[in-house]
């Protein structure tokens, strides 16, 4: 039997639009299944597209109150109702405004990764499966937050909860904002293992996201961060991520591995200040293809989230969807493809290449060798407390 990849996937994502100035581009979904499907990914015998549905408010109020979905309803048939005031609920002008339809697109959003988780954990033939739309990871029971309107992972989570109750599921948060939403929907539950790896609150919102968040009540032990210094590298975060990610896995040995793939921690990242590459991010999905299958019963469901750049954004998923495939891409991109990027965000530079190497930030980070090593011993000592004080709470005595 040939494992099977779903993707959830439909021309519908672009409702989720906040406006034309707004960073969170739906563009940047079209160009990446426009990639997909140029480099042939997109028919793979092994692939099913799948196209999903909206979430019933029965799903979303397992995450969120009744009267935060009935105020999305309402600012969604009319965001100018001045009976309501959208600031109470992260809404209204500002990161995450209100928009006509956004009930519906977020639903739709929602819908997906339910689908996703579903396809995974009811049938056997699927091992992963990516819903580049989701992973809305701010987004709180009462409140939007950081351009997230409902947290379909936290409804994906708990439509398998409600499947299976004792199911455990580990969340691993790759985004460079910390997963904040997530981490507290389910702060105190012990079956939900969260990792979220991020941009220091310090430094970035949404300022959460320390070593000493480590859960409470049952939960505790079960929230682990790991805060980053802006400018950290592909070498330090491959070497974080290598070092620790397995180990936390195979001491939890989930049911089933969620993941938050924003890819915002790109060094050119309008939004932020971490120096990734896109080359970082094939090394990122080996480890996470390997540790799902190793440790996670080769259950694997995956989502989007950050990432400001329209030319950077589907080259990095499409890498992440290649290595779900098994497909080796060689690295360049379709004539076809550049041109469609060259004409829609002329003002970005334009890619050549379908994963650049780490050069440019390495060449940065040379000129400050100070820098440089204080980012180097900074993240090794984030391995060392990874070891002695997060692995333990998950390792049974
Ligand atoms: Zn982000």
């Amino acid at each position: 039997m040939v494992d099977r990849v779903g993707l959830i996937y439909t021309d519908e994502y672009q409702k989720y639009n906040f406006g034309k100035d707004h960073p969170f581009r739906p563009l940047r979904l079209k160009f990446t299944y426009s990639l997909m499907d140029k480099l042939n990914l997109l028919n793979s015998s092994r692939l099913e597209i799948i196209k999903p549905r909206m979430a019933t408010n029965n799903e979303l109020e397992r995450i969120h109150s009744l009267e935060y979905v009935n105020i999305v309803r309402k600012l969604s048939e009319n965001p100018r109702d001045n009976t309501i005031s959208p600031y109470i609920y992260g809404l209204g002008p500002g990161d995450t405004p209100a928009f006509e339809g956004m009930y519906e697109a977020s639903a739709l959003v929602c819908g997906a990764s339910i689908l996703a988780a579903e396809k995974v954990w009811n049938e056997e033939d699927f091992k992963v499966s990516f819903n580049p739309a989701g992973g809305l990871h701010h987004a709180l029971r009462n409140k939007a937050s950081g351009f997230c309107i409902f947290n379909d992972i936290g409804v994906a989570i708990k439509h398998l909860q409600n499947l299976q109750k004792d199911i455990r599921i580990a969340y691993l948060d790759i985004d460079c904002h910390h997963g904040d939403g997530v981490q507290w929907l389910f702060y105190d539950d012990p079956n939900v293992l969260k990792i979220s790896f991020h941009q220091d609150g310090r430094f970035l919102f949404p300022g959460t996201g320390f070593i000493n968040e480590n859960g409470e009540g049952k939960g505790k032990g079960y929230s682990i961060n790991f805060p980053l210094l802006p400018s950290t590298n592909n070498k330090n975060f491959i070497n974080l991520f290598r070092k620790t990610v397995p180990k936390l896995l195979e001491a939890y040995s989930p049911d089933i591995l969620f993941t938050q793939l924003g890819v915002d921690t790109y060094f050119n990242d309008p939004l932020t200040e971490m120096g990734l590459s896109i080359a970082a991010y094939r090394d990122i999905a080996q480890t996470i293809k390997t540790s799902a299958r190793e440790f996670c019963q080769n259950r694997w469901v995956a989502f989007g989230g950050g990432g400001y750049l329209i030319s950077v954004v589907p080259r990095a998923w499409t890498l992440f969807l290649a290595k779900m495939l098994d497909v080796q891409l060689k690295n360049e991109l379709p004539d076809s493809w550049i041109k469609e990027i060259k004409e829609n965000v002329p003002y970005e530079e334009t890619p050549y290449l379908l994963w650049d190497r780490g050069e440019k930030i390495e060449v940065q980070m040379l000129s400050h060798p100070e820098i440089a090593k204080k980012i180097t011993d900074y993240t090794k000592s984030l391995i060392e407390i990874s070891n002695e004080k997060y692995l333990p709470n998950l390792i049974k005595p």
